[in-house]
């Protein structure tokens, strides 16, 4: 699979697998096994000062993770991935070798409630401080660089949707400031959007969503563009410096575009240790095998969903970007030509009890914390996901009393229309 002229659906089917050697199984095996049996004394040397490439043991590398890998890497026009155990580790894999105490990081304010959480919370333990400001002026971003920014985050399609950065912008900013722009690409998934086209170094995914995409197996990964210069500037060490784990080895000198992905396994999941279980990575590259084919539908059903709601006498408001009315329609038009993603809010009249009476009316659609599953999902984020904060900052985060969010399935859209009117109908008496 090196012609890379190929189109994305037959990628989605072969990248990163081939017909076994050995056996001749069409099927990619499930490499279930903790570690690999050296050839002889010099070669378990050379593997272990990264002189040779192999595997050594599977909290580092492990084949069936690596065939994801490539599939990923090849899917979002990059040079090197390395899969992880959730998308939150892929986070924390993800800024690892950029970061050390007292580095910074630009961030926007419309991230995942639980990536928010993790930046203002978590990171700060490391020594890691992150700048939240609104991705929607991209020039809050020049604004937030100090010395010691080290990189920019943001999410291409915008949990809980509807949100959309512009990518391009924001890539130019970091590009000045000498930074990477890492992009969470897990709501588009990149059969609608490759942040990669629009400048961006790094992209990470919760593969736990539509990648895996029937909601069975836990997942993350980050993928390096191999495009960024960590030499230039002096701000990556742990790239383009001595490390000291590896007898002084550098990093960006000896693998060059492959730098990034190499520390990530070598240094970032050896001492971190958040590994993708081989049986998770073996269902989410047959959950990837479909991912065109899903999402076209996951979108269309969307769009009909959205369309449907927001001519609905109990419903006061639509946050799809595949509405022409919606603030952000004019970047979906651009970074998501092929449709806005299955995943948007909506607000009932009526407020909290109306909201809650929703989600306990409908039958088709299953009332949960998750999204990205071939099942339409809903769920009511201020009784739930954002139950523990104050009401002023549930509205800021876009969970007030009235939302509701929908994941779209891919299940005939008539069923999922006629169990959301039955629910509202239910709940409000229209
Ligand atoms: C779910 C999600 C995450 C976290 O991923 P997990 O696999 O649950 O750890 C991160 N970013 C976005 C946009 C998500 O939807």
């Amino acid at each position: 699979m090196s012609d890379k002229s190929y189109g994305f659906e037959t990628l989605s089917v072969h990248a990163g697998a081939a017909p076994d050697p050995t056996t001749g199984a069409r099927a990619q095996p499930i490499y279930q096994t903790t570690a690999y049996v050296f050839e002889d004394a010099d070669h378990a040397a050379a593997l272990f000062n990264l002189q040779t490439v192999g595997f050594i043991y599977s909290r580092l590398t492990n084949p069936t993770n690596a065939a994801l890998e490539t599939r990923l890497a090849t899917l979002e026009g990059g040079r090197g991935c390395t899969v992880t155990s959730s998308g939150h580790a892929a986070q924390v894999l993800g800024l690892f070798p950029l970061m050390s105490p007292g580095a910074e990081i630009v961030a926007s304010s419309r991230l995942y409630g639980g990536s928010l959480q993790q930046m203002r919370n978590t990171y700060p333990k490391f020594g890691w401080k992150a700048e939240i400001v609104d991705a929607d002026e991209p020039e809050n971003f020049k604004r937030a660089v100090t010395a010691n920014t080290k990189a920019f985050f943001i999410e291409s399609l915008a949990n809980p949707g509807g949100v959309i950065s512009d990518i391009e912008a924001i890539a130019r900013i970091a590009e000045s400031a000498g930074v990477p722009l890492l992009v969470d690409n897990t709501l588009a998934t990149p059969w609608l959007c490759k942040p990669i086209d629009y400048g961006a170094t790094l992209i990470v995914h919760s593969t736990t969503k539509f990648l895996s995409g029937n909601g069975t197996s836990m997942g993350g990964a980050v993928v390096d563009s191999g495009k960024f210069d960590w030499a230039t500037g002096g701000k990556f060490p742990s790239l383009a410096g001595p490390e000291p784990a590896y007898h002084g080895l550098n990093f960006f000198e000896t693998f060059g575009d492959m730098a990034y992905t190499f520390h990530s396994h070598a240094v970032g999941l050896r001492d971190l240790g958040p590994s993708q279980a081989p049986f998770n990575a073996w269902l989410t590259m047959l959950g990837i095998e479909t991912l065109g084919l899903r999402m076209e539908r996951h979108c269309a059903n969307a769009q009909k969903v959205a369309e449907y709601l927001a001519r609905h006498p109990a419903v006061a408001w639509v946050n799809y970007a595949g509405l022409p009315s919606n603030k952000y329609h004019a970047l979906a038009k651009k970074y998501l030509p092929k449709g806005a993603g299955s995943i948007f809010t909506f607000g009932v009249k009526g407020g909290y009890d109306v909201g809650v009476k929703v989600v306990d009316s409908v039958e088709l659609f299953s009332h949960l914390a998750n999204i990205g599953d071939a099942k339409s999902l809903i769920i009511h984020p201020a009784s739930t996901t954002h139950r523990q904060l104050p009401d002023e900052q549930r509205i800021a985060a876009g969970a007030g009393p009235d939302v509701l969010r929908l994941s779209i399935g891919i299940e005939t859209v008539d069923d999922i229309i006629a169990d959301l009117e039955q629910a509202l109908a239910k709940a409000t008496g229209k």
